[in-house]
């Protein structure tokens, strides 16, 4: 083998060596593109998802996307890709601060809801199983975002639920407050019970007519079975409807009867004057026929004294009388005529004053039924408040001027409310219906008994002592516990808590109240169902 011989074969394997090199070289280059364009992929979702957190890891995530697009030295890369981490590093340390920040206030809302009272059974037990499960902290945010979502379901089912009193301090008492959601009422409000309530009390005391009396007690029992804010305005506004067609048709019928009476005032007026003028032109008449008797009389005297004779006399005077005669006629006719005509005008006259006294009694009728009716209850039909004010503020002065057996009673129903709550409002109007009447029952005509507003009633008793007035105050309270009360089929028993008190020289109107009403209370806070007397 010469040496050109072996130089060509170096030269060969030399090339082998050479095209296997540049073949593994373009492979590994492959490779490289292929990762880098995975990485610069990668970059490119991690700055999506993570957009938004930080403006400069934003910055630094684009700034190393476009390292890797350029090929940059892998010193530059290196470099960024520390700085990035640190960031990172930082944003995990927020992240679990976070979450502690999270877990913390999820179960703090959650107890405060816990703390609500008359949440439904089913809410409680499920709350408590959500709370059990977020007992423990857990690894990221976003594992949050499902029991979050349970726990707003729950507020919403609470607060639907309608009597939401929270006792701490997470939702304050709402006046217009929760938030009901379905699908046809979508942003309405419910009003708070209590004031429809309030306001259906104060529609019991308005004094209307029958008609409009039915109409508001319609609308009443619309408005405390529609709660939410819509149907609630609505109805209010019909409430006012009814109040303006009630004073309107009020002034339309004292007006009428005001046209009437001015109408029928200027009849007899001039009626009157009518026969005044027939009177003076009567007196006229009659003057001339009281002359023309005057003078005939004369004349005939005349005739008399001048006569020569007898016959003459006769004849003369015979003449005369005639013409006397027929004059006094005339005179009789006229008279008759001119009773008549007063008589006629003095009945027409009366006619039109009867129908006036009419017209005014029942004018009169409607005046005192409305006072009476704007000192009644229109429930219960006892005296109301104004009533009572007016009745014990009397009282209370002839107590003073001289004083006497005066004692005052304040009655409460006994957990009314559970009434309303379980059998509705009607059956609550019901109850201090019949509260109202056995009180009327069972205590004797000289005491004063009113309906002091809401399930509260008072009493005021004269010259019974103290022995008397209690005696009588536990029949009472005995025979109303025995009431045989039904509702939905139950039998409910009512119970009444009563206080007592004997007015003192150095009361006022206000310290006898207290003095009744702290004696009432004195009986709630005993157990309920009795009567406590104050000396
Ligand atoms: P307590 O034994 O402490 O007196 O409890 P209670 O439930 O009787 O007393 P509370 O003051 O809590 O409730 C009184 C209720 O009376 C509230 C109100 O809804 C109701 N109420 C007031 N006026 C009327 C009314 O005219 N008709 C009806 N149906 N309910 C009324
Ligand atoms: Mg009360
Ligand atoms: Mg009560």
């Amino acid at each position: 083998m010469n040496d050109s011989t072996v130089a060509k074969k170096q030269l060969v394997a030399l090339k082998r060596k050479l095209d296997s090199a540049i073949e593994s070289r373009s492979s590994l280059e492959d490779d490289f593109n292929l990762q880098s364009n995975l990485l610069i992929q990668f970059i490119g979702k991690l700055s999506q998802i993570s957009k938004g957190i930080d403006i400069e890891l934003d910055n630094r995530l684009a700034q190393l996307r476009t390292l890797f697009t350029k090929s940059a030295p892998i010193s530059d890369i290196v470099e960024k890709i520390s700085i990035i981490s640190k960031l990172l590093q930082k944003h995990s340390l927020t992240n679990g601060k976070n979450i502690a920040h999270m877990h913390e206030q999820f179960n703090h809302a959650g107890e405060s809801l816990q703390k609500i009272n008359g949440l439904p059974d089913n809410l409680r037990r499920d709350l408590r199983a959500l709370l059990t499960e977020t007992k423990d902290s857990k690894d990221a945010l976003i594992q949050y975002i499902p029991l979050l979502s349970k726990l707003l379901t729950f507020y919403d089912h609470a607060l639907k639920s309608k009597n939401v009193t929270p006792t701490q301090g997470l939702l304050q008492q709402p006046i217009i407050a929760t938030k009901i959601e379905s699908s046809n009422k979508n942003d309405s409000i419910a009003f708070d019970v209590r004031i429809l309530e309030k306001i259906s009390a104060s529609l019991s005391s308005l004094p209307l007519s029958i008609g409009h009396t039915n109409d508001l007690l319609a609308i009443k029992k619309k408005l405390l079975a529609d709660q939410s804010s819509d149907e609630v305005l609505s109805h209010l506004i019909e409430i006012f409807d009814v109040i303006v067609a009630d004073f309107r048709d009020e002034q339309s019928s004292a007006e009428s009867f005001l046209t009437c009476l001015s109408a029928t005032l200027t009849k007899v007026q001039s009626a009157v004057k009518e026969t005044i003028a027939s009177q003076k032109s009567s007196q006229l008449e009659n003057d001339k026929i009281n002359h023309k008797l005057q003078n005939q009389l004369t004349d005939m005297t005349g005739s008399v004294e001048k006569a020569l004779s007898l016959n003459q006399v006769k004849e003369d005077i015979h003449e005369k009388l005639q013409c006397i005669a027929s004059t006094l006629e005339q005179k009789s006719t006229f008279e008759q005529k001119n009773h008549q005509q007063l008589a006629d005008k003095l009945n027409d006259m009366s006619a039109k004053v009867e129908l006036l006294e009419k017209q005014s009694k029942v004018f009169e009728e409607k005046l005192a039924d409305q006072q009476k009716k704007s000192m009644q209850d229109a429930l219960t039909k006892l005296a109301n408040r104004a009533a009572f004010d007016e009745f014990f503020a009397k009282a209370m002065v002839r107590f003073h001027h001289e004083p006497f057996e005066l004692a005052l009673v304040v009655i409460d129903i006994d957990d009314f409310k559970k009434i309303n709550d379980t059998y509705g409002h009607t059956a609550g109007d019901k109850t201090l219906q019949v509260i109202a009447n056995s009180i009327i029952k069972n205590v004797n005509k000289g005491v004063f008994v009113g309906r002091y507003g809401g399930e509260e009633f008072v009493l005021i008793y004269s010259k019974t002592n103290e022995e008397a007035l209690t005696a009588d105050l536990n029949l009472l309270n005995k025979y109303v516990t025995r009431l045989p009360f039904k509702f939905k089929s139950n039998k409910v028993s009512i119970t009444l808590s009563i206080g007592a008190t004997h007015i003192k020289s150095d009361d006022n109107i206000h310290t006898a109240f207290e003095r009744a009403d702290q004696a009432m209370y004195k009986a709630k806070k005993q157990g309920k169902n009795q009567v406590v007397y104050t000396k």
